[in-house]
């Protein structure tokens, strides 16, 4: 068999650990050619004892002759680069027919975006990419030939829920809904009071999921699933009336597909990434994850409420900066990303987080999104207006 031949963009992170786990089950059908990490330099230099890459990235370049250093009294030739470009170039490598799109937030864009213009496999978990330049990005997947794969958990759900011709079209594949479930999070029943005083440890303690921090705050205030409507759209080709979004705490079911005649298809597992990692690794196969068999009697009860938009401001946001249009998502995309570091460092309390965004999206003006510059000169300018209004909150 010939191997898959895999870069993995943030293999130091939650996904990448998991997508290396997995990769680690089947030797025979995955080779490691590159990994990147940005400031664990020893989890890197740990992941490339073990898979033996030919290139490893780090994101400055005072940590890249430590590393080179220690992989060579380790006998390993590994040729070790740092920073952006080099995230763009072993994201684009000939060799490399495979790659798996886990860094968190905009830095990931451009090295995924490099992936695709090689028509590369692409594994989508960096969902950040799609909220800020959607239209762009899956414009260069058509142009490109890529083939993306959704590794969210509820995309990839979808994904395995929709037929396999679906090509984007959900009329005639008779797709009348997309119900995206969500866990609710730490604070799926806290009160409004409750949630002036949440700290950043208990923001990031998710009760079924471990993931990276700025995810796990995605998470508790609920953005994540705004972040995943977008997501959705683009993946799928649904407007924004054909998503909605189902508290399911236990996170049994991953989504589904609500089909005009009636009938509701969902893929079902337990929470691990490790699934629709393999899933998308192997597709059309299938390969072991891992993961433990579904136990339905000893889960016994699935249970569904609707989401609370007042308590999570977060997700009617993500609906408004959808609907908006243009460079709408961008500037969300962006307001969080500041927002949610200035919370994780004590600057800004829980609930003004929310503010925050919608303050930014009020201040920068909706326009169209011609390119790839656009974007990132919207995304610059949402950042520095965010920035400006942290101080209206102080922690
Ligand atoms: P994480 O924080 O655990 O890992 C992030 C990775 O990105 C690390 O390898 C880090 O080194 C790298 N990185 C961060 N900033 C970088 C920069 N400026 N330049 C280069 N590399 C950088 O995050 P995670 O939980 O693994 O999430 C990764 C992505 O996957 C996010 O977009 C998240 O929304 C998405 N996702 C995660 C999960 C999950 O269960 N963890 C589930 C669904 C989607
Ligand atoms: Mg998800």
């Amino acid at each position: 068999m010939m191997r898959r031949k895999l870069t993995v963009l943030g293999a130091t992170g939650s996904i990448g650990v998991s997508t290396l786990d997995v990769v680690a089950r089947h030797a025979d059908r995955y080779e490691v050619v590159a990994l990147t990490g940005n400031t664990r330099v020893d989890v890197l230099f740990d992941q490339c004892l073990q898979h033996r890459p030919r290139y490893a990235v780090v994101g400055q370049e005072k940590d890249m002759a430590g590393l080179a250093g220690r992989l060579r009294s380790a006998g390993l030739d590994t040729e070790v680069l740092a920073g952006p470009q080099a995230l763009e170039r072993v994201a684009a490598l000939p060799e490399v027919d495979t790659v798996m799109a886990a860094i968190v937030g905009a830095a990931g864009l451009q090295p995924t975006l490099a992936a695709v213009r090689q028509g590369k496999r692409v594994l989508l978990a960096n969902k950040e990419v799609l909220v800020m330049a959607g239209a762009l990005f899956m414009a260069e997947v058509r142009t490109h030939g890529a083939v993306l794969l959704p590794i969210d958990s509820e995309h990839n759900a979808v994904f395995q829920s929709l037929p396999p011709d679906y090509a984007g079209d959900p009329v005639r594949a008779g797709v009348s809904h997309i119900l995206l479930t969500a866990s609710g999070g730490p604070f799926r029943s806290s009160s409004l009071e409750r949630l002036k005083t949440v700290t950043p440890d208990e923001a990031c303690t998710h009760p079924n999921w471990a993931m990276g921090r700025k995810i796990s705050v995605d998470s508790a205030t609920m953005m994540n699933k705004g972040l995943e409507v977008i997501e959705a759209h683009w993946l799928f080709n649904v407007s924004p009336d054909q998503i909605e979004v189902v508290i399911h705490p236990q996170s049994v079911i991953h989504s589904l597909v609500q089909y005009v005649d009636g009938s509701v298809v969902a893929e079902l597992g337990n929470p691990d990434m490790r699934t629709p990692i393999a899933h998308a690794l192997a597709w059309p196969e299938r390969i072991a994850a891992g993961v433990a068999p579904l136990n339905l009697p000893a889960i016994a009860q699935l249970s569904f409420e609707q989401p609370d938009f007042d308590r999570f401001p977060c997700l009617a946001l993500a609906y408004r900066a959808l609907r908006a249009g243009g460079n709408a998502a961008t500037i969300l995309n962006a307001a969080n990303e500041v927002a949610v570091a200035a919370f994780l460092d004590g600057r800004l309390p829980f609930l003004a987080i929310a503010k925050v965004i919608a303050a930014t999206l009020d201040a920068v003006p909706i326009a169209q999104i011609p390119d790839l510059s656009a974007v990132l000169a919207d995304d610059t300018r949402a950042r520095s207006v965010a920035e400006d209004f942290l101080v209206r909150w102080p922690a």
